[in-house]
């Protein structure tokens, strides 16, 4: 761990969570240099939806790699490239009824993002964009300043101009945040010009893993449709499966003009992300979004190889009844140490535990990594456990994990000399 403290900058984030040198993981597992296994919640933040090194998507790769497949082209043709997009629009769009182009910005969150941002800019002719309080969107400028954490926003050093609205339930339950929303747009003098677009996560995956209800995004959807607005939902992390369906949105029945994917849609943790329009917002000319890295070519392998999953319900159902069995467990414990003031929160596989002790969250989280189960905290305060095993972990290691939260929970109660011992019952 030297070396990092010594040589790394202090930006440096996710090693000071877990301060262990991994060496080698497969499936769920995850194992440091001294030998000792993990199960891992965390899976690469959603990169990894499919866990680590999956045997087929392994097995793409190497091909790809031993016949001398292209690496690197900038976005020139390649077959790998072609072979994406034939299998995304098969295996994704057509069944979806989904007729959107597809751009290839930079491999990371963050310029799917910026792309999406400059092209509801270009095609609306309007400059400002509408997202919600505790949103995610990414670390460059045009993502932060539709970021809500105040700490990341700050680390820019330049104003950031933005305009926030509050997410489902963020002014409580009796506020309906979509009208809220409407009288601003439509008032004339609220300050708030109609935005060119509104971007949106079904659930806010770094924001405390707040989820809107189907409701509120069916309305979301027709208040941007009926002000021409355009809506881009961010699916980088609730995307390719991790709410259940491909598309976090599926379940609203709702089409955004604009997707952002990343992190799980190279299915191998390899840097790829796009951003999907529809057709006929496709109003960019030659090269004005583009760069160096645009056609990860052994991403397009392990893409295509990964969209195998969803040539059926097989994975999707698994997600939903996986899903079930963790927010079981969480409403368990919630119920069962009322001392933690603890809610169940976000769906499918994609969870959270929040807790209304402040620290809580980042302590379990700690314990948890002591007793060989990663897991990472969410909100602006941490104030939320957050649980995203890969989409493909069996039961009973998720049952595992699921006891040593459990187990962390109880043991950190106690340090705080909340509960009095109590020893974990089954699940
Ligand atoms: C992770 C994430 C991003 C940013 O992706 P990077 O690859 O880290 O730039 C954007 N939006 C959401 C919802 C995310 O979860």
């Amino acid at each position: 761990m030297q070396t990092f403290e010594r040589l790394e900058s202090e930006v440096r984030s996710y090693v000071r969570s877990w301060p262990a040198v991994f060496t080698r993981a497969q499936g769920h597992s995850i194992w440091d240099e001294d030998g000792k296994e993990y199960i891992d919640f965390f899976a690469g933040a959603g990169a990894l939806n499919y866990g680590h090194n999956n045997p087929r998507l392994k097995q793409s790769l190497l091909k790809y790699l031993e016949s001398d497949g292209i690496v690197h082209s900038l976005d020139m043709a390649t077959d790998a490239k072609r072979r994406l997009l034939e299998r995304l629009d098969e295996v994704i769009l057509k069944p979806r009824g989904l007729d959107y182009k597809v751009q290839f910005p930079g491999p990371t969150g963050t310029d799917a993002v910026e792309a999406a941002l400059k092209l509801a800019r270009k095609v609306t002719g309007r400059e400002s964009v509408i997202s919600f309080t505790n949103a995610f969107h990414g670390m460059t400028l045009g993502s932060l300043a539709v970021t809500g954490n105040e700490m990341k926003r700050h680390g820019a050093g330049v104003p950031l101009k933005t305009i926030a609205m509050p997410y489902e339930n963020f002014l409580g339950d009796d506020v309906d945040t979509i009208d809220y929303l409407r009288t601003y747009i439509r008032a004339g003098g609220s300050g708030v010009d109609l935005p060119a677009a509104i971007i949106v996560e079904t659930t806010q995956g770094e924001g405390g893993m707040n989820t809107a209800s189907v409701e509120w995004l069916q309305r979301l959807a027709e208040l941007c449709r009926r002000n021409e607005v355009l809506l881009i939902v961010d699916d980088i992390q609730m995307g390719c499966g991790r709410t259940g369906p491909f598309f976090s949105f599926e379940a609203a029945g709702i089409k955004p003009d604009i997707v952002t994917l990343s992190k799980s849609i190279s299915g191998y943790g390899l840097p790829l992300s796009l951003t999907l329009f529809r057709r006929d917002l496709d109003v960019w000319e030659p090269g004005e979004h583009n760069g160096t890295f645009r056609g990860h070519n052994p991403a397009f392998v392990t893409a295509v190889e990964s969209l195998s999953y969803w040539e059926d319900d097989a994975l999707s159902g698994d997600v939903l009844r996986r899903g079930e069995v963790i927010k079981q467990h969480l409403e368990w414990m919630a119920e069962r140490f009322p001392e933690a003031k603890a809610k169940q929160r976000g769906r499918g596989m994609a969870q959270g535990l929040h807790c209304g002790v402040n620290g809580l969250a980042e302590d379990i989280a700690r314990g948890a990594f002591e007793r060989g189960v990663i897991c990472e905290t969410s909100g602006a305060r941490s104030e939320v456990l957050k649980l995203l095993p890969p989409l493909t972990i069996d039961d009973s290691a998720l049952e595992r994990g699921l006891m040593v939260l459990e187990e962390s929970l109880v043991a950190a109660l106690e340090r705080r000399g909340i509960a009095a011992a109590r020893t974990p019952a089954a699940v």
